[in-house]
C-alpha cells in the first residue's frame, strides 16, 4: 500500500473515539519494528520523523524512499502515513519535495499573526497535494531537537484562529511536555482540552509528549478528541535499557553476539512491545 495522508485516519478515529499512535522513527531498526508491529496489530500508524532524525538519517529523501520501500517488501496493508514531526516552513517544503504523505508545521513559537500567514501558505500547498497538515498553538513544555517550551497551555481563542485556517488536525498545549516529566507534574489541563474542542469542531486534535501520561489520563483525553498521540522518548528508553542489559550481560562477546543484527534485536523486540502497548491503550487495533 502506498503512504498514505493522515487526514482519513485521524477523522475516522476521532468519529469513532480511538487515536492512531504517531512513532517516531531514528532509523532502519526503528522503521521495521513499528511497521511489522502496526501490521501484526492490523492498526493505522503514523511514523514521525522529526528535521533532526531526517537529518541523520541523511536527508528527507533517504528517509521517504526507505519507507515506500519497506512498506512494499514488508506486505504492509494497514494505512501508513509519513509525517515531518515539528517542521519549520522550510522543512516542510523540503519533506513534501522528497514524499512525505503528513506534515506538521510547527509555528508555535512564532507570535501568532506570523504562525497564521505561514501556516495559512502551508495549507494551500498541502490541500492541493493531498498531504495532511498538523498545525500548533502554543508551546508544549519539554525539549524536542532543542526546541524549549515551557509546559504552557494553548489559548482556545488561538487555536480557533489556526483551525480556521483549514488545518486537517490540530496541537494545543494542555500541560503536555516533550520528554520525561518531573514527578510534580501537574497533569493534563482539561478544561483546556475541553474548550479546544469545543471551539474547532470536528478537528482531530494532537497530544504530544506521550511518553509517561497515566494511561487513565490518555483515555480520558481521547474521549475529549485526541485523535492522535506523539510517542518518540519511550521507544528510546526501552531500546536503550534492552541493548544495555544484553551488552552487560555479556552477550556481544559470545560467538558472533557482536553482529549488529543480534546485538540491536533486544533494542528492536522492546520498540515493538511498546508500540503494541501504545495501540492497545490508543484503541488502535484492529482498526486498519
Ligand atoms: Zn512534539
Amino acid at each position: 500500500m502506498a503512504l498514505v495522508s493522515a487526514k482519513v485516519m485521524l477523522d475516522k478515529a476521532y468519529q469513532n473515539g480511538y487515536a492512531v499512535g504517531q512513532f517516531n522513527i531514528n532509523n532502519l531498526e526503528w522503521t521495521k519494528a513499528v511497521l511489522q508491529t502496526a501490521q501484526e496489530l492490523n492498526s493505522p500508524v503514523i511514523l514521525g520523523v522529526s528535521e533532526g532524525a531526517a537529518k541523520y538519517m541523511t536527508g528527507f529523501k533517504v528517509v521517504a524512499d526507505m519507507v515506500k520501500a519497506m512498506v512494499e517488501t514488508l506486505g504492509i496493508t494497514v494505512p501508513v502515513a509519513l509525517h515531518l514531526d515539528h517542521g519549520t516552513y522550510e522543512g516542510s517544503l523540503k519533506a513534501i519535495e522528497a514524499g512525505f504523505s503528513s506534515i506538521m508545521f510547527d509555528g508555535s513559537h512564532y507570535p501568532i499573526d506570523e504562525n497564521i500567514k505561514l501556516t495559512k501558505e502551508l495549507v494551500a500547498k498541502t490541500k492541493k497535494l493531498g498531504i495532511s497538515l498538523e498545525a500548533e498553538v502554543g508551546a508544549i513544555g519539554g525539549e524536542e531537537d532543542g526546541v524549549i517550551g515551557g509546559g504552557e497551555v494553548a489559548d482556545p481563542l488561538e487555536c480557533k484562529m489556526i483551525n480556521d485556517l483549514g488545518v486537517d488536525f490540530l496541537a494545543a498545549g494542555i500541560g503536555n511536555i516533550h520528554g520525561k516529566y518531573p514527578a510534580n507534574w501537574a497533569g493534563l489541563n482539561f478544561e483546556v482540552l475541553s474548550a479546544v474542542n469545543e471551539i474547532s469542531g470536528d478537528t482531530p486534535l494532537v497530544l504530544h509528549g506521550g511518553t509517561g501520561i497515566p494511561t487513565e489520563m490518555i483515555q480520558k483525553a481521547i474521549g475529549m478528541g485526541v485523535s492522535k498521540i506523539n510517542v518518540n522518548t519511550e521507544c528510546q528508553l526501552v531500546f536503550a535499557a534492552a541493548v544495555r542489559k544484553y551488552i552487560e550481560e555479556g552477550k556481544d562477546l559470545v560467538g558472533k553476539g557482536f553482529d549488529p543484527r543480534k546485538l540491536l534485536a533486544p533494542g528492536c523486540q522492546a520498540i515493538k512491545d511498546s508500540v503494541k502497548e501504545k495501540m492497545e491503550i490508543f484503541g488502535s487495533i484492529n482498526k486498519g
